[in-house]
């Protein structure tokens, strides 16, 4: 009799019916990597939009109930989203998603971080990042990191999903490894070429791209640029020969764009993440600032 009941349970509710792994990302790129590597077992979901600074969220009540339901939570690391995410963490109650268990992904596990601070940071600094550069995600070959670390994490809270998963993550990195060999070829030019970035998102694309960030507009990490620092700026852009100045899509494009226009460089405004510009996935997103880069200064 019990062997029926199973054998009818498992006629009415084949895997595929069951409840799909519930996965919140802090920000679309988490989620959208770990859709590459979920696929149909999984629902994901992002908290923040991608035009939307990941340092500074308004924490809503929707982020709690999203949290309360989650089996899986993808975050940053290295403070990226301590400033909005650990209250939501405690309202939303769930002890699946708290840090150091399996429900809790931290992307930047295992990363070979950059600009971890060498001296005690304190608030004089601006708001440095005190365990090192979060953004770590625009280098593909952390790309492929953070992808196998939601991989790790997601065999353990659906055992049954392994293999599934362990395929889906093989292939994604089959089309990341071609796409790679052809952006290395695409970047060739940018080795060197100078530029300036509103904030310090774009330090790994320039780690492995070669490209050589010189300055920020920001006056400091978070502080927004004071007539000092533009002034230093606009004697550093031609003695230094930048090729453009690059801001991220959510800061105050006025001082950027005055510098552009002062300095005669052009000015670029770049996505950092999915759910921009029509852009909806991780490979997408790095076609789009190869290209745009190599627009501006290849
Ligand atoms: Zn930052």
């Amino acid at each position: 009799m019990k062997k029926i009941l199973l054998w009818l349970c498992m006629m009415a509710f084949p895997w595929n019916a069951v409840a799909k792994v519930n996965i919140v990302g802090t920000l679309p790129i988490f989620a959208s990597l770990a859709q590459e590597v979920g696929g149909d077992r999984v629902e994901v979901t992002s908290l923040a939009r991608g035009n939307q600074d990941p340092h500074f969220l308004d924490a809503k009540p929707t982020y709690v109930v999203a949290l309360n339901k989650a089996d899986l939570l993808i975050h940053g690391g290295l403070d990226l989203e301590v400033g909005w995410l650990p209250p939501v963490l405690v309202q939303a109650r769930n002890s699946k998603i708290l840090p150091n268990n399996p429900g809790n992904v931290n992307a930047a596990q295992g990363l070979n971080i950059l600009e971890v601070p060498k001296t005690l940071v304190d608030r004089s600094m601006g708001d440095v990042h005190p365990a090192g550069n979060p953004h770590a995600w625009l280098d593909p070959r952390n790309a492929k990191l953070i992808a196998a670390n939601i991989f790790q994490h997601l065999a353990q809270v659906d055992p049954e999903g392994k293999a599934y998963y362990q395929g889906r993550l093989q292939d994604f990195l089959n089309r990341l490894n071609q796409k790679m060999t052809e952006w290395n070829q695409s970047s060739q030019s940018f080795h060197e070429k100078k530029v300036v970035t509103y904030h310090k998102s774009f330090t790994y694309f320039a780690d492995w791209t070669g490209l050589n960030v010189i300055d920020t507009v920001e006056s400091k990490p978070g502080i927004p640029p004071n007539a000092k620092h533009i002034d230093e700026l606009l004697k550093l852009i031609p003695q230094e020969g930048v090729k453009a100045i690059i801001v991220e899509s959510y800061y105050p494009k006025k001082v950027p764009e005055y510098l552009s226009q002062k300095a005669g460089v052009p000015l670029l405004q770049l996505p950092t993440d999915v759910g921009e510009d029509g852009i909806t996935n991780y490979i997408e997103l790095i076609d789009a600032l190869i290209r745009d880069v190599k627009k501006a200064v290849g």
